[in-house]
């Protein structure tokens, strides 16, 4: 088990859609302990139920924007596991007009909420886990969207916090590497999440992944997980300040026609004057 012994924090989860979740059950299926976090009332049964499913899991409130409750979240997190081997930071949040309004409308507060909740607070939630992290090293993992690095039709504020937040991995990566704190983001392919379900036309985007991602389908949230196993464990060991896209190669993707609409379907033999003439010595490469 990749995770076996190792201790996580996991921000973000509201329900069993979350991304969050999904990456929270990959790591308890590797043996990890793991701590939740939820913001108000209303996420928190949600929570605790799923949590429930988990073998010695913890429960505790943490709403990013106020430093109160995340020195609060470290402080209790301290007495009960005494060591934090990673961190797992799945929080996001715009208002709904900023979404809704073209870009050019976005206020400064909406500006200044998406960057606060959505980049600034994983700098404050990794500078609290800093005495928790042993001299060993850590693994600190964050969610992030292509909207970072073109223009999206709607993601407006959200793309823009989410080119920050990447930029907030590189500069804590290349803070924290001395001591072996490696800091990484997956930028996901949409999956339908709660949050998701609150950019407008979500749906259309789906199905233009579906026609245009090499893979020709959507992600799932397994898949986001699995990965997020990966960058937790010593097997990304090398590996730091680095964007994994999991979005079935949609950002490799050029223009041209939807795939679901080529012509010819890519042969499985080739045709008999395309073969290859038999290999002699003449084709030999060595050294
Ligand atoms: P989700 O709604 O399940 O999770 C978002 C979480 O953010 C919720 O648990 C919510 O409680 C939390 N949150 C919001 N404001 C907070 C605050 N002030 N304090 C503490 N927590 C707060 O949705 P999700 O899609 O699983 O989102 C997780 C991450 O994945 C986000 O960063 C999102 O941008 C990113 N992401 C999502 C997709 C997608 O298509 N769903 C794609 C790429 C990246």
């Amino acid at each position: 088990m990749l995770l076996q012994g190792r201790q996580g924090l996991v921000l973000g989860v509201a329900n069993r859609r979350s991304i969050a979740w999904a990456i929270a059950q990959a790591a308890a299926r590797e043996g990890a302990r793991l701590a939740f976090t939820f913001q108000g009332e209303a996420v928190e049964k949600k929570v605790r139920e799923l949590a429930g499913t988990l073998r010695r899991s913890v429960v505790l409130p943490c709403d990013v924007t106020d430093d109160g409750q995340v020195a609060l979240l470290f402080e209790k997190l301290g007495r009960e596991f005494g060591r934090l081997d990673f961190l797992v930071h799945c929080i996001a949040f715009a208002n709904r007009r900023d979404l809704e309004n073209d870009f050019v409308l976005t206020s400064r507060e909406g500006f200044r909420l998406a960057q606060d909740i959505s980049a600034y607070s994983l700098v404050g939630l990794v500078r609290a886990a800093l005495p928790l992290f042993p001299e060993s090293g850590a693994s600190v993992l964050t969610l992030t969207y292509i909207g970072s690095q073109r223009a999206i039709p709607r993601y407006n504020i959200m793309g823009v916090a989410k080119a920050s937040l990447e930029a907030v991995i590189r500069y804590l990566a290349n803070d924290l590497g001395s001591r072996n704190i490696r800091v990484n983001g997956i930028s996901a392919g949409p999956v339908n999440t709660l949050a998701a379900r609150g950019i407008p036309g979500f749906t259309d985007i789906l199905h233009h992944y579906r026609q245009k991602s090499p893979l020709r389908r959507n992600i799932e949230a397994a898949e986001v997980g699995d990965a997020g196993v990966f960058l937790l464990s010593t097997y990304s060991r090398g590996i730091t300040g680095e964007i994994l896209y999991v979005d079935a190669g949609y950002h490799i993707a050029g223009p041209g026609p939807p795939q679901n609409q080529r012509r010819r379907p890519v042969p499985t033999v080739l045709p008999r004057k395309a073969r290859p003439r038999a290999l002699s010595s003449r084709h030999l490469i060595t050294g």
